[in-house]
């Protein structure tokens, strides 16, 4: 893959970068190598001979190499709608977490300092695209990808999936290749359902919250964890798979409904009373309904919802995803590059036929999906329900090469406008 065919751009066989983006190239027989993969291979070579840190002989995907948190951004832009914010701090993160990983960072002059983790925490109603930018970076980055619901765990010793079982559907997601595994992007889903109950922690055992919230702590932070391959609860007579999770990314989503409350509380409690005058440059209030509310969350609110302190340190990088607007809603239907119109009219150009959608249309979908409260999830389920009947009967006319969905094939359920120029001609 040196040289990329058509335009005869010279690339490194490693890593990718194209000549412009490298400072030198060598070239091999039908090879090239960038002088950032020479030096990377030279400090592999050097942490080998020195029985180096473990880390320092991992190697990146070529595709995170060349990316950076722009180019990210742009990339994640291909699929997700809106969302700048998250995807920004996302891209800060991930570009930054596999820097850390890479060799250069346990070069000579760079051992002084260690870098943290960037773990990441997405905060957001459900539907607006969280699980999509997790699966999505991973996609662009070409890492091992796998979700795990934090409903499902328990701490050991109750019923219920040991945390250890989140590894092994990401070990399942790259055939159990555990070098692969351990550079991967892990989701954990519903983490706000493991917040422990009340501000002030119950006394008795929290087997639902707190003791999951502890369980995950060494994962997060980096452990060397041993995996059931099968996953569920482990047994005494499974045989086990070590993962070292130092150089996994964690990236946790929630919808955390009543975080809002906590944040609005937060900001009025401020900004009233004789201790207001003092603080003159306190932030103004702020609505608890307000759809970018998460936008000003604190470490402190989190606390209050229930997570513990420990967790809310190893998820540094904490972001929220704003309520899809209405404009949202219909980019979604047809800008990603498998929107929902784009995956129909693929299916019905298959038949021959050229599918279109009145624009009055594609906004009575959004609005029959907002009425479902479910985000940009709901944009499936009515786009499918308005088109089960037209995919049956549009093979009633067998000439028909163009259809229309209306306004009122979306909310009355009448007929498409279907055309036959070939019945006509
Ligand atoms: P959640 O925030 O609950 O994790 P998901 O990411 O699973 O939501 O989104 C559900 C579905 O809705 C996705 O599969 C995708 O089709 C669509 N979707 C949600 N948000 C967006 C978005 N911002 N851009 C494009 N599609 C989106």
């Amino acid at each position: 893959m040196g040289k990329q065919s058509g335009n005869d751009v010279i690339r490194c066989s490693f890593c990718g970068s194209s000549a412009q983006e490298a400072a030198s190239m060598v070239a091999g027989p039908d090879v090239y190598i960038c002088d950032r993969c020479i030096q990377e291979a030279a400090n592999i070579v050097d942490g080998d001979q020195r029985g180096g840190s473990r880390a320092a002989t991992y190697t990146h995907s070529p595709k995170v190499r060349s990316l950076t948190p722009p180019k990210i951004v742009e990339a994640l832009d291909q699929y997700v709608v809106g969302q700048h914010q998250a995807k920004k701090a996302m891209a800060v993160a991930v570009y930054n977490h596999y820097k850390r990983v890479s060799a250069e960072a346990y070069a000579p002059e760079f051992r002084d300092v260690e870098l943290e983790k960037s773990n990441i925490l997405l905060i957001g109603p459900t539907g607006t695209g969280k699980t999509l930018l997790a699966r999505t970076l991973a996609r662009i980055l070409e890492v091992p990808f796998s979700i795990s619901d934090a409903t499902a765990l328990t701490e050991a010793g109750y019923v219920g999936e040991d945390v250890e079982s989140i590894l092994s559907n990401l070990l399942r997601a790259c055939d159990f290749e555990v070098e692969e595994a351990e550079r991967g992007i892990v989701y954990i889903d519903e983490i706000d359902k493991v917040a422990r109950k009340g501000e002030n922690a119950s006394i008795t055992r929290d087997v639902s919250g707190e003791g999951v919230q502890q369980a995950l702590l060494k994962l997060l932070e980096g452990t060397e964890a041993n995996v059931p391959p099968k996953g569920g609860r482990k047994h005494p007579e499974q045989s086990l798979v070590p993962i070292d999770t130092t150089n996994i990314l964690f990236i946790c989503g929630g919808a955390f409904d009543g975080l809002g409350d906590i944040i609005a509380r937060r900001r009025t409690s401020g900004a009233m009373g004789f201790r207001a005058t003092a603080r003159a440059n306190h932030p103004p209030r702020i609505d608890k309904d307000d759809p970018r509310i998460f936008q000003h969350v604190e470490p402190d609110d989190l606390l209050r919802f229930g997570l513990i302190p420990e967790i809310v340190g190893r998820l540094p990088v904490t972001t929220a995803l704003n309520a899809l607007t209405v404009d949202e809603m219909r980019r979604i239907l047809v800008e990603p590059k498998n929107a929902l119109v784009k995956q129909y009219q693929k299916l019905f150009a298959l038949d021959g036929i050229d599918l279109h959608f009145e624009d009055a249309a594609l906004t009575a979908i959004v609005e029959r999906a907002r009425s479902l409260g479910t985000g940009a999830r709901g944009l499936r389920s009515v786009m499918e329900r308005v088109m089960l009947d037209i995919m049956y009967d549009i093979h009633r006319s067998p000439a028909a090469d163009a259809c229309l969905i209306t306004e009122a094939t979306v909310c009355d359920g009448r007929p498409p406008v279907v055309e036959s120029r070939k019945a006509s001609a």
